[in-house]
């Protein structure tokens, strides 16, 4: 299948999906609700649809012996078309997922600073160029380093570049996004098999997610995205305040949990994590929620403290659930850059990292920090934070992230493909 084909499909979801999604959106348009509706506006939702129920239980009651037969077969015909169409409208705002496109489009808005910064630089070369050369490749080479990209992924990018432009006996610059495109999703998704899925525990089980990260980079915040997420998803949620160092991060996580509507465990500003962790674990095996998820404070001015704490934590978590923690996902901040870098392998050397929540990617002018991460550190990215809106948090895509970077040179070279 051409790289087009491939990436109109994924952007867009594939024919048949998109068709029911499609279905999925009209019917909540109607309830007017928005992709970003928040757990209120469902919450709403499901009270005028309940009250709708009612309506008809109402009608049900009613003495029957003014209504003649037929009237009466009308009456219960309509009754059970409403039921059903309640259960198909109920349905709809359970399962509403947006659509792939609608996705697409939050990393193509959450890319924007990349995308003005570099591709807008990536344009200009192209445009003074206009033939594929070593000094074009050359100056290609300072953007993408400018970018984040990273040194390896940089150099295996030129390498795959000169070879691809060689093999097609490419001599206009025109078009040479799209071979950047295919060679940097071909780059990001060799070799390792990525386990971007949560390791989410069989129904019934608790699965305890545990984040790790500085102060600053978005645990926080972060983590009432997953909530939310996860609630939307049908699951019960319960969070640990297990920040109990940081002034204010009890209450700022309590908010979170108000907004999305979860339990958040929580003790007295400075007591011990790993107690909050205790309680927490207690707690949400008794309300039998499928999902705990942790906050942890960031403190990092000592490697031996920050180790000595997760320890401690991490122990308490896998005494009450022997797998547990089953995700420890490290936050990292985009926009701080290569110091990301830096940080990840301090908290790889003192806890099993299971992947990294790139956050603030909106944030940054350099956005190709994804691929340095990816091939430095050898863990999955996970999640990308695209914005502060509950719904920014987003499972990182590398066809989507690419588009995010190129998306109007794809777009009509797209449509050029289609013609
Ligand atoms: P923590 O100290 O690691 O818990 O960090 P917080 O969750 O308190 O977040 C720090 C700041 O980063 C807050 O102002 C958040 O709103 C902001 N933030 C977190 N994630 C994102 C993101 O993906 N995009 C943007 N623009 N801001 C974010
Ligand atoms: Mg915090």
């Amino acid at each position: 299948m051409s790289f087009f084909k491939r990436l109109k499909d994924k952007l867009t979801g594939n024919p048949t999906e998109e068709k029911v999604e499609q279905i999925g959106e009209e019917q909540s348009s109607e309830l007017q609700l928005e992709d970003s509706a928040e757990p209120a506006l469902l919450e709403t939702t499901n009270v005028e649809v309940e009250e709708k129920i009612e309506e008809t239980t109402v009608i049900d009651d009613s003495d029957d012996s003014i209504i003649s037969d037929n009237s009466q077969e009308l009456v219960e015909q309509e009754q059970q078309q409403e039921v059903q169409e309640i259960a198909v409208v109920e349905e709809s705002v359970k399962e509403k997922k947006p659509s792939a496109w609608s996705i697409t489009q939050k990393f193509k808005a959450g890319l924007e600073k990349t995308r003005n910064s570099f591709t807008s630089k990536v344009n200009d070369l192209v445009a003074r160029y206009r033939k594929v050369d070593e000094d074009f490749f050359e100056e290609l080479e300072d953007l993408l380093l400018q970018a984040d990209v990273g040194f390896e992924t940089v150099m295996e990018l030129m390498d795959k570049l000169r070879f691809e432009v060689q093999r097609k006996n490419i001599k206009d610059t025109n078009g040479i996004q799209t071979i950047i495109s295919e060679k940097l999703v071909e780059i990001y998704e060799q070799g390792e098999e990525d386990l971007i899925d949560l390791n989410m525990q069989p129904n019934g089980e608790l699965t305890v997610i545990l984040f790790v990260g500085v102060n600053g980079v978005g645990k926080t915040t972060t983590i009432g995205k997953l909530a939310h997420r996860l609630k939307s998803e049908g699951k019960t949620v319960v969070l640990a305040a297990g920040d109990t160092f940081r002034a204010g991060a009890i209450d700022q996580l309590q908010v979170w949990g108000d907004r999305v509507g979860c339990e958040v465990i929580k003790q007295s500003e400075g007591s011990d994590p790993a107690a909050v962790m205790y309680d927490a674990i207690r707690a949400a095996k008794n309300r039998k929620a499928d999902v705990l998820i942790c906050d942890t404070a960031g403190r990092l001015q000592n490697k031996v403290n920050l180790m000595n704490e997760l320890e401690k934590v991490h122990r308490v978590i896998s005494r009450e659930i022997p797998n547990a923690p089953h995700e420890v996902l490290l936050a990292l901040d985009a926009t701080t850059g290569q110091n990301a870098l830096v940080q990840a392998q301090t908290f790889k050397e003192v806890t099993n990292v299971t992947g990294i929540v790139l956050t603030k990617l909106d944030g940054t002018a350099k956005g190709g920090i994804v691929l340095a991460i990816r091939n430095k550190l050898h863990i999955p990215v996970k999640f990308v934070g695209l914005g502060e809106k509950m719904d920014d948090l987003q499972p990182f895509d590398a066809e989507r992230y690419v588009y995010g970077l190129f998306a109007e040179g794809l777009d009509k070279e797209m449509q050029n493909n289609e013609e």
